[in-house]
């Protein structure tokens, strides 16, 4: 029968097919073929042994967290405390998009900004979903279990932004501790191999925090303006150009008037130059 491992411990797996969970081992041919069952993978089990009997084919997979056909990463960012930061946004944005995963955000600490930073953050939001990425507040509860649906989620952001806040205002029964779960990492659970989906809504969040290694590493420096899709609007005449100094470049244009957001086009150099090095 076919299901989706929704939790691992240790080598114990967690299978869930319509609505009923199976406790399952892995085949022992896996381990001969150096193969590792993941969260998230799609696989087949023999129901009267318990065991996982095949790994149908993976969209991606995750190294930390090690899940399997990740749909969607909300980056978790605070507004304050800790401050706004574009770079480390706009970061993640790139390498989610990189992995072909659809990068969402959820901004935090609303109540703790300035009226003029509401503005201006507001405009911020309206940038960012101009450029077909989904922006919510932590408190559109609604919108984000809306989001969720029939996705495997997993949630990045810097720590003290709120994720696991975030996970107990989308399902109170969760109560997660609300000492940021990054912190966590390589301590108590997380010692033993420890990842689990939870059920939000009609789809999964990942429990464990995505994209720890905040680096862009993997990806090349030619790839890196795909990842900033507004880009592609532009229709560079140039098909090598970098968009860095190149005369006549038709992203540079846009900066200059204003059709890119400045600091998008700034980090974009950062990364680049980063990439370079
Ligand atoms: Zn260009």
């Amino acid at each position: 029968m076919k299901g989706q491992i929704i939790r691992v411990i240790s080598n114990l797996y967690t299978v869930k097919i319509d609505e009923q969970l199976y406790g399952c081992r892995a085949r022992g041919k896996f381990r001969k073929d150096n193969i590792t069952p993941m969260v998230g993978d799609n696989v087949l089990i023999d129901i009267d042994e318990n065991i996982i009997t095949d790994i149908l084919p993976r969209k991606n997979e995750l190294e930390r967290p090690v899940i399997a056909n990740v749909d969607a990463a909300i980056i978790v960012t605070s507004l304050k405390k800790p401050n706004l930061d574009l770079n480390l946004l706009d970061k993640l944005i790139s390498i989610v998009t990189y992995n072909n995963i659809e990068p969402a955000i959820v901004l935090t600490k609303a109540d703790l900004i300035s009226d003029e930073s509401k503005k201006i953050t507001e405009e911020l939001k309206n940038y960012y979903e101009m450029i077909g990425i989904k922006v919510f507040y932590n408190t559109d509860v609604a919108e984000i279990i809306k989001f969720v649906r029939n996705k495997i989620v997993v949630l990045a952001g810097q720590t003290g932004a709120g994720k696991s806040s975030l996970l107990n205002r989308l399902d109170d029964s969760l109560d997660i501790e609300t000492n940021e779960i990054s912190e966590a990492l390589g301590r108590g659970k997380h010692t033993t191999r420890h990842v689990e989906l939870y059920k939000i809504g009609d789809g999964f969040i990942a429990d464990t925090p995505g994209f720890s290694a905040l680096d862009l590493k993997g990806i090349d420096k030619e790839n890196l303006k795909y990842t900033f899709v507004e880009f592609h609007n532009g229709e560079c005449k140039f098909r090598d150009c970098l968009h860095k100094k190149e005369i006549g470049c038709k992203v540079k244009e846009m900066v200059e008037n204003k059709e890119i957001l400045k600091s998008r086009y700034d980090n974009y150099l950062k990364f680049l130059e980063e990439l370079e090095k």
